[in-house]
């Protein structure tokens, strides 16, 4: 049974690539096989807060330019909203809003005390320098600050920004409220209060869920032809840890295309390109393919570690990977979902399988609010044990509700928030 308010059916093919109305229509099925009464699933499918906000930056040139800026709080019964801040020229509001949703479930999953939150900017990073990004992160972070704190928001890098931007936030934060706050961003330099091990978290968890995965389809890493979508953060360091695991990675792609090499990438020497020359177009030993070729290659194991809406219903039928595991967040619309099912495709959803990510950034959140650091073997081993629990829990509510993992993932995570939204009540 839908509420009211639900999506009574499957999306048009308009709708099928917004991201929030793809997050809601999973959130439905999961919210159905739960019985989730109409007003607990009006709370919980919709935002809590979101704001917008103009920034004004002074460039380089000395003109002055206005960029548009978001952050959505999606939900905070659990904890603090948690979640990254991506600069892009085609962020949208909806995007913004499914991002967020999909850290309240992800927190949810992997079992750690923060809601969701995302923030986003309309800007293409590449178009500014570097002092113009800097001046650009400030604005957005004192426009938006009213909002943040370690026990209300705490953002964290996404697409296009990193260590440095999270530099910027911390300092202008801590510069508005008077006192050095490391406990405001995560994916921070370790030199301002930084994790061990934060840095190859996404990567780490995407490696560990292949690993499951794999043991549950009886596959071995060495005879699994991967393919992944991406080469930054999660893709780049996801396809060089799978590669140290055995992986024979045979392509892999950025925004400029791909790079296809039938024997296997040398992973430590493509990354070494990127760290040198900024992209793979003109990566010298291995073929080139489009970004699209790369999607449809004959391989076991495919890792869309880029953006949303890359398996759609217009290419699922040429995909032909038995296990997808999905680094990026929404990669998957859910018109190929379902066929994906239908084909017996095994896909290891966003939700948990990024997740390493936001569990390594809670436990920067632990080790800045103690003052004291964990070594990395601890971080790597947490994380281990953490995503390797959530794997299973989620693997046994397919098996008890006869879902795929992605609407077990909902699930688990649904009622975990809901759970914890009776029991805190309603203020009236
Ligand atoms: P990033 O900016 O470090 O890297 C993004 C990569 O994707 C780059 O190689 C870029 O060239 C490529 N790319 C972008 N658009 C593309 C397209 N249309 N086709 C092919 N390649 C494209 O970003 P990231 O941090 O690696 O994030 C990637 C995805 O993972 C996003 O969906 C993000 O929300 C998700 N994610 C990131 C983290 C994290 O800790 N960084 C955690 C969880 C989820």
């Amino acid at each position: 049974m839908s509420s009211g308010t639900a999506l009574a059916s499957p999306l048009s093919q308009a709708d099928e690539f917004n991201p929030f109305l793809a997050m809601a229509e999973r959130f439905d099925v999961a919210a159905d096989h739960l019985g989730l009464d109409r007003g607990v699933r009006e709370v919980l499918r919709n935002p809590d807060r979101e704001l917008t906000v103009s920034i004004p930056v002074m460039m380089d040139d000395g003109n002055l330019r206005v960029f548009k800026g978001y952050r959505v709080q999606h939900n905070f019964v659990r904890g603090p909203a948690k979640g990254g801040i991506r600069f892009a020229p085609d962020v949208h509001l909806d995007e913004v809003r499914a991002l967020a949703a999909w850290m309240t479930w992800k927190c949810s999953v992997v079992n750690v005390p923060f809601g969701g939150g995302k923030g986003g900017v309309i800007v293409n990073p590449r178009e500014l320098s570097k002092s113009e990004l800097e001046r650009l992160t400030r604005r957005y972070t004192t426009s938006i600050m009213d909002i943040l704190g370690p026990d209300r928001d705490v953002p964290a890098p996404d697409m296009n920004t990193n260590e440095q931007t999270m530099a910027w936030l911390m300092d202008t934060y801590s510069m508005h409220v008077r006192r050095s706050t490391t406990a405001i961003v995560t994916g921070k330099p370790l030199a301002l209060g930084g994790s061990r091990g934060r840095t190859e978290a996404t990567g780490r968890g995407v490696m560990i869920s292949c690993r499951e995965a794999l043991k549950k389809l009886g596959m071995r890493p060495e005879n699994t032809r991967t393919v992944v979508q991406g080469s930054g953060n999660v893709g780049g360091i996801g396809a060089l840890l799978l590669h140290r695991e055995g992986y024979k990675v045979i392509a892999i792609s950025d925004v400029s295309g791909g790079i296809l090499d039938e024997k296997g990438l040398d992973m430590p020497a493509v990354l070494a390109w990127i760290k040198e020359h900024g992209s793979l177009a003109d990566y010298k030993d291995a073929d080139r393919i489009s970004g699209a070729e790369l999607l449809e290659l004959d391989c076991d194991l495919l890792a869309p570690c880029a953006t949303e809406n890359q398996i759609t219903s217009q290419n699922v039928d040429r995909i032909k990977a038995k296990l997808i595991v999905e680094g990026a967040n929404g990669p998957t619309t859910a018109a190929a979902d379902k066929k994906l099912e239908e084909r017996g495709v095994l896909v290891v959803p966003d939700i948990l399988a990024n997740a390493g990510g936001v569990t390594v950034s809670y436990f920067e959140w632990v080790q800045d609010r103690m003052g004291y650091f964990w070594t990395e073997e601890i971080v790597n081993s947490r994380l281990e044990q953490s995503m390797v629990s959530a794997f299973y829990d989620v693997d046994k509510v397919a098996k008890k509700y006869g879902t795929s993992m992605r609407i077990a993932a909902y699930i688990l995570a649904i009622d975990r928030v809901a759970t914890a939204y009776r029991l805190r009540g309603v203020l009236s």
